[in-house]
C-alpha cells in the first residue's frame, strides 16, 4: 500500500498572531515556521502504518512558497520516504490544494491519502472533505483510530456524541484528529539520512489546476480585548445586570 500524507507550512502554535496594519491578513514575515500539527500526526500514524508492515511507500506532499521543502524535509526527518513540493507564491484556498492532490493522485496512484482535520492558519477544515468529493472516494474524517481489516480501513471518527467507527472502502481519505497518536521527533541521524532523500518539484501548470482563489478576504481584525470580571453580591443583582448591561435576557 502507498499513502500520500499532506503536510502544510504554517505559524508556529506556539507563536502569538499579529494582524498585519493593512488587515490584510497576519503577519508572516520574520515569524516562526513549522508543520501544521495535525499534519505531524498524519505523518506519524503512516510511519506507524509502514512499520506494521501495512504500507510499503509513505510521500510528503507540501505545496506553496519555496521555504515548504523545509516542511517536507522535517517529515522525512520523522522517517517518509520521499516528498513532493508544489512550488508556487499564490496564495492556496482548501479548493485549489484539494484539487492539485487530487492531480497528485492520479499520478501517484496512492492508497489512502491523510491530511490533518484542519490547518491552524486558516482553521478551514475543508480540503480533505473536498479531496474526496473531487476524487469520489471513501472518507473518514477527525480519526482517532484507523485500523486495517479485510482489505478495509476502519476508521474511529471524534464526533459530538462520543465515537463513532466507520469502516472505508480503499483508496480512501482520513483526516487526523489530536488523540489519533503522539508524533516523534526526528532524531539527528535521521535528519542526516533526510537530506539525502528525493524531494520532486513540480508547479501548478505542471498538473494543469486552475489553483486561483475563490474567495476574497475583506478584511482581518484583532479579537475585541478581553473586559475582565466582576463579583455580584446576590441573585437579584446578577439578574439586573443580566437584564440591563448585558441585555441578554
Ligand atoms: P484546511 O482545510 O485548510 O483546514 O487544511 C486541512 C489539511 O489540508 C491540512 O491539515 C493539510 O493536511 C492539508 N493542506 C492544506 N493546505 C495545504 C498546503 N498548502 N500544502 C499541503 N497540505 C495542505
Amino acid at each position: 500500500m502507498k499513502v500520500l500524507v499532506a503536510v502544510k507550512r504554517v505559524v508556529d502554535y506556539n507563536v502569538k498572531v499579529r494582524v498585519k496594519a493593512d488587515q490584510t491578513g497576519v503577519e508572516t514575515a520574520n515569524v516562526k515556521m513549522s508543520m501544521n500539527p495535525f499534519d505531524e500526526i498524519a505523518v506519524e500514524e503512516a510511519l506507524r502504518m509502514q512499520e506494521a508492515g501495512t504500507v510499503s511507500e509513505t510521500v510528503a506532499v507540501s505545496m506553496g512558497v519555496q521555504q515548504c521543502q523545509e516542511t517536507i524535509r522535517t517529515a522525512l526527518a520523522m522517517g517518509m520516504d520521499r516528498g513532493i513540493h508544489v512550488l508556487t507564491d499564490q496564495e492556496l484556498q482548501p479548493l485549489a490544494v484539494a484539487k492539485l492532490l487530487a492531480a497528485l493522485v492520479e499520478r501517484e496512484k496512492p492508497d489512502m491519502v491523510i491530511l490533518g482535520k484542519q490547518a491552524i492558519d486558516d482553521d478551514s477544515n475543508q480540503t480533505g472533505q473536498m479531496l474526496a468529493g473531487l476524487l469520489g472516494w471513501s472518507q473518514g474524517t477527525f480519526a482517532s483510530e484507523i485500523k486495517f481489516a479485510d482489505g478495509k480501513a476502519d476508521v474511529t471518527r471524534e464526533v459530538d456524541g462520543g465515537l463513532e467507527t466507520i469502516s472505508l472502502t480503499l483508496p480512501s481519505v482520513v483526516t487526523t484528529d489530536l488523540r489519533l497518536n503522539e508524533p516523534r521527533y526526528a532524531s539527528l541521524p535521521n535528519i542526516m539520512k533526510a537530506k539525502k532523500k528525493p524531494i520532486d518539484q513540480v508547479s501548478v501548470e505542471d498538473l494543469g489546476v486552475d489553483a486561483s482563489p475563490r474567495l476574497v478576504t475583506l478584511k482581518v481584525e484583532e479579537p475585541p480585548a478581553r473586559r475582565g470580571g466582576g463579583k455580584v453580591a446576590d441573585v437579584a443583582e446578577l439578574v439586573d445586570k443580566l437584564k440591563n448591561e448585558a441585555g441578554v435576557i
